[in-house]
């Protein structure tokens, strides 16, 4: 037993805890748990729990359905919240701890997507480097999740509204303080642009880390808003006509302690290896859309007119282009980084930060040029200006974006043949379902015209 898996059977017995949840998540992101006791707990820290795969979908084919989930102990935390899996009824805390999926061989098994971003992230480490992100989480907090009208906020503010303690920003503000206790950095948290609309920006950590920190934080949104009587919701665009919620990602490359997308001095002070990693998101961000934006859904948040990016472009401080290059202060060369701006909230981080550190290295072995900026507001911009300036489109659909993941070499070569073939099955499945309806749409615009 190494010391960190002793760590974690002291701490549970010294804090009276009685279940221990394993958790891991699916192909698609849904967190998926069993709880063990404290009788079980070593030996599932030494050799794994056996569970049957082929229960989770996007796991094991049936004929060979064992997998062992083994917990990484360096995860292990206490759940802050009282209730449903936080406590038990006579106030013992429960713990949880991120596994990952072995075959019963030891092998790594192919459908776990955190094994996924480890084998991405070691391509990252044997050329030197660590791979960090920062993602803000944006979402929405709901009165229910009655699908049978139209969602009801809880409020009606906007951009970084500073309301008198109205419901949602208490429900916010308790999130923050129990996100910290749990030893997660919240660099800010705010009231978005939509009504009933908010944002938690969370500081930067290493990309493993970071996914299942999004985990977590998704978790604990849901659970303080629960207990609140509110539903929280990280559907893209849940409301026609306002903001959706993204999840814009801050990236950067370490080598050791340095940050090697620093240049000082250099335009924007972007290193050339910098340069490469956008030219490589840039030339490969078609293909790796379909994991960054998962859903039907996700498409309706990345039309022109919102902060959403449509076109693939980079620029300094242009809310409009794909990948935005922020201004750091002067003081703070280290804190260069540059923010992805695709993805949501509902995404799979772990799949989502592998094919865009895929994307990037890409860039970087192959020294992509990097095109120009973009320097106008891009949805002013003509389809004739666009192309001029030979300026692409994001897919505009689940479709369109199956269909370009799915010529993607870089893409089966990240997720691994079992992740990619069954994420395509999946994703053309719910496609389908998708365009067999009869929406309300068609029904005002065309059952009284036609
Ligand atoms: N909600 C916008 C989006 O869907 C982003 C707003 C912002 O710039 O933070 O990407
Ligand atoms: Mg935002």
């Amino acid at each position: 037993m190494d010391s960190q898996g002793e760590y974690v059977l002291r701490t549970v017995e010294e804090r009276g805890i009685r279940f221990v949840q394993l958790w891991f998540t699916d192909v698609l992101g849904t967190p998926k748990t069993f709880s063990i006791t404290p009788a079980e707990l070593e030996n599932a820290l030494e050799e794994g729990m056996t569970f049957d795969g082929s229960a989770i979908d996007g796991f094991s084919r049936v004929q060979e359905s064992d997998v062992l989930a083994r917990p990484d102990a360096t995860t292990f935390q206490l759940l802050p919240w009282h209730g449903t899996g936080g406590r038990e009824p006579d106030g013992a805390p429960v713990a949880r701890v991120f596994c990952d999926i072995f075959d019963l061989d030891g092998t790594p098994f192919q459908g776990c997507p955190r094994h996924v971003l480890r084998r991405t992230l070691g391509r990252a480490r044997d050329a030197g480097l660590t791979f960090f992100a920062a993602p803000e989480i944006e979402f929405f907090y709901f009165e229910d999740s009655d699908a049978s009208r139209p969602p009801r906020g809880l409020d009606s503010g906007s951009y970084f509204e500073l309301t008198a303690a109205d419901r949602a920003s208490t429900i916010r503000q308790q999130t923050v303080l129990t996100l910290e206790e749990m030893g997660i950095p919240v660099e800010h948290a705010q009231h978005e642009d939509a009504p009933s609309q908010h944002e938690i920006d969370l500081r930067y950590t290493d990309a493993l880390t970071m996914a299942d920190t999004v985990m977590t934080v998704r978790q604990v949104v849901k659970e303080l808003a629960r207990q609140q009587g509110v539903h929280a919701s990280f559907m893209p665009k849940p409301l026609a006509g306002v903001q959706g919620s993204g999840m814009h990602t801050h990236l950067s490359l370490f080598r050791g302690e340095e940050n090697a997308f620093v240049e000082p001095g250099a335009p924007h002070g972007l290193s050339e290896l910098a340069r490469q990693f956008i030219a490589g998101l840039l030339h490969h961000a078609g293909e790796i859309t379909a994991i960054t934006n998962q859903w039907v859904n996700s498409y309706k948040r990345l039309v022109a007119g919102y902060e959403a990016p449509v076109h693939v472009s980079w620029a300094h401080n242009n809310r409009s282009a794909l990948v935005r290059v922020p201004v750091v202060k002067a003081s703070k060369p280290e804190s260069t980084r540059i923010e992805y701006r695709a993805p949501d909230s509902a995404c799979n981080p772990y799949l989502a930060f592998a094919v865009i550190l895929a994307a990037g290295l890409e860039g970087i072995t192959k020294g992509y040029d990097l095109p120009g900026e973009a320097r106008a507001n891009l949805f002013d911009l003509t389809p004739e200006d666009l192309a001029a300036e030979g300026i692409v489109h994001l897919p505009a659909s689940l479709d369109e974006a199956l269909s370009a993941m799915s010529r993607s070499e870089l893409v089966a070569t990240t997720l691994g043949d079992h992740v990619f073939e069954w994420f395509l099955r999946n994703k053309r499945a719910e496609w389908s379902a998708y365009t067999s309806q009869v929406t309300p749409f068609e029904l005002d615009r065309y059952l009284p015209l036609l």
